[in-house]
Protein backbone atom coordinates (compact mmCIF):
# COMPACT_ATOMS: atom_id res chain seq x y z
CA UNK A 1 0.00 0.00 0.00
CA UNK A 2 1.28 3.82 -0.75
CA UNK A 3 0.12 6.26 1.32
CA UNK A 4 1.46 9.74 0.19
CA UNK A 5 2.74 12.22 3.34
CA UNK A 6 2.48 16.21 2.67
CA UNK A 7 2.47 18.67 5.39
CA UNK A 8 2.31 22.60 5.23
CA UNK A 9 5.20 24.61 6.23
CA UNK A 10 3.38 25.35 10.25
CA UNK A 11 2.35 21.24 10.09
CA UNK A 12 5.70 19.42 9.47
CA UNK A 13 6.26 18.83 13.30
CA UNK A 14 3.13 17.63 13.54
CA UNK A 15 3.41 15.36 10.98
CA UNK A 16 6.64 13.86 11.83
CA UNK A 17 4.77 13.49 15.21
CA UNK A 18 2.20 11.59 13.79
CA UNK A 19 4.34 9.39 11.96
CA UNK A 20 6.47 8.65 15.52
CA UNK A 21 3.83 7.93 17.43
CA UNK A 22 2.41 5.54 13.89
CA UNK A 23 5.73 3.76 13.48
CA UNK A 24 4.95 0.13 14.49
CA UNK A 25 1.96 0.27 12.15
CA UNK A 26 3.89 1.48 9.26
CA UNK A 27 6.77 -0.49 9.49
CA UNK A 28 4.37 -3.80 10.81
CA UNK A 29 2.02 -3.01 7.50
CA UNK A 30 4.81 -2.31 5.21
CA UNK A 31 3.68 0.82 3.77
CA UNK A 32 5.58 2.77 1.25
CA UNK A 33 5.40 6.23 2.08
CA UNK A 34 5.86 9.00 -0.74
CA UNK A 35 5.70 12.95 0.13
CA UNK A 36 6.50 15.97 -1.64
CA UNK A 37 10.06 17.33 -0.91
CA UNK A 38 10.24 19.55 1.93
CA UNK A 39 7.99 17.43 4.26
CA UNK A 40 10.30 14.09 2.89
CA UNK A 41 13.21 15.40 3.90
CA UNK A 42 11.83 16.08 7.68
CA UNK A 43 10.67 12.22 7.56
CA UNK A 44 13.95 10.50 6.07
CA UNK A 45 15.41 12.92 8.67
CA UNK A 46 13.16 11.13 11.54
CA UNK A 47 14.72 7.80 10.32
CA UNK A 48 11.32 6.79 7.79
CA UNK A 49 12.03 5.55 4.15
CA UNK A 50 10.03 7.86 2.04
CA UNK A 51 9.86 8.67 -2.01
CA UNK A 52 10.30 11.86 -1.66
CA UNK A 53 9.01 13.65 -5.29
CA UNK A 54 9.14 17.76 -6.17
CA UNK A 55 8.13 20.00 -3.13
CA UNK A 56 4.79 21.21 -3.17
CA UNK A 57 5.30 24.71 -5.08
CA UNK A 58 7.08 23.23 -7.62
CA UNK A 59 4.76 20.23 -8.46
CA UNK A 60 4.68 17.58 -5.47
CA UNK A 61 0.91 17.88 -4.94
CA UNK A 62 0.57 17.74 -8.70
CA UNK A 63 2.86 14.62 -8.51
CA UNK A 64 0.51 13.10 -6.08
CA UNK A 65 -2.24 13.93 -7.34
CA UNK A 66 -1.66 12.33 -10.82
CA UNK A 67 -0.56 8.81 -9.31
CA UNK A 68 -4.03 8.80 -6.79
CA UNK A 69 -5.52 9.55 -10.24
CA UNK A 70 -3.76 6.25 -11.79
CA UNK A 71 -4.57 3.97 -8.73
CA UNK A 72 -1.25 3.91 -7.45
CA UNK A 73 -1.47 5.79 -4.41
CA UNK A 74 -4.43 4.44 -2.13
CA UNK A 75 -4.22 7.29 0.81
CA UNK A 76 -2.91 11.12 1.69
CA UNK A 77 -2.42 12.47 5.03
CA UNK A 78 -2.37 16.44 3.89
CA UNK A 79 -1.52 18.09 7.05
CA UNK A 80 -2.20 21.57 5.55
CA UNK A 81 -2.03 24.91 7.49
CA UNK A 82 -5.38 26.75 6.94
CA UNK A 83 -3.90 30.02 8.19
CA UNK A 84 -1.12 30.81 5.53
CA UNK A 85 -0.97 30.88 1.64
CA UNK A 86 -0.14 28.95 -0.27
CA UNK A 87 1.53 29.52 -4.19
CA UNK A 88 0.22 26.43 -4.76
CA UNK A 89 -3.49 26.63 -4.34
CA UNK A 90 -4.44 25.26 -7.34
CA UNK A 91 -2.79 22.19 -7.14
CA UNK A 92 -3.80 21.66 -3.67
CA UNK A 93 -7.33 21.42 -4.53
CA UNK A 94 -6.71 19.42 -7.77
CA UNK A 95 -5.10 17.10 -5.43
CA UNK A 96 -8.12 16.92 -2.80
CA UNK A 97 -10.54 16.66 -6.17
CA UNK A 98 -8.74 13.92 -7.39
CA UNK A 99 -9.19 11.78 -3.76
CA UNK A 100 -12.83 12.54 -4.53
CA UNK A 101 -13.23 11.89 -7.82
CA UNK A 102 -11.23 8.45 -7.37
CA UNK A 103 -12.61 7.73 -3.74
CA UNK A 104 -9.26 7.44 -2.25
CA UNK A 105 -9.26 8.71 1.53
CA UNK A 106 -7.82 11.85 2.34
CA UNK A 107 -6.83 13.19 6.04
CA UNK A 108 -6.11 17.14 6.44
CA UNK A 109 -5.82 16.91 9.82
CA UNK A 110 -3.88 14.51 12.77
CA UNK A 111 -7.42 13.48 13.92
CA UNK A 112 -8.44 12.05 10.74
CA UNK A 113 -4.97 10.61 10.06
CA UNK A 114 -5.14 9.05 13.24
CA UNK A 115 -8.47 7.22 12.03
CA UNK A 116 -7.21 6.09 8.97
CA UNK A 117 -4.13 4.77 9.61
CA UNK A 118 -6.22 2.80 12.28
CA UNK A 119 -7.99 1.15 9.58
CA UNK A 120 -5.11 0.06 7.46
P1 LIG B 1 6.78 20.60 0.75
O1 LIG B 1 5.39 20.82 0.04
O2 LIG B 1 6.71 19.29 1.45
O3 LIG B 1 7.79 20.57 -0.36
O4 LIG B 1 6.96 21.74 1.69
C1 LIG B 1 4.20 20.75 0.77
C2 LIG B 1 3.19 21.67 0.19
O5 LIG B 1 3.30 22.87 0.47
O6 LIG B 1 2.30 21.25 -0.54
Amino acid sequence: MEIALIAHDGKKADMVQFLNEHRDILHQKKINLISTGTTGDKVKKAGFEVNALLSGPLGGDAQIAARVAEGKCQMVLFFRDPLDRHPHEPDILMLMRLCDVHNVPLATNPATAQLLIKAV
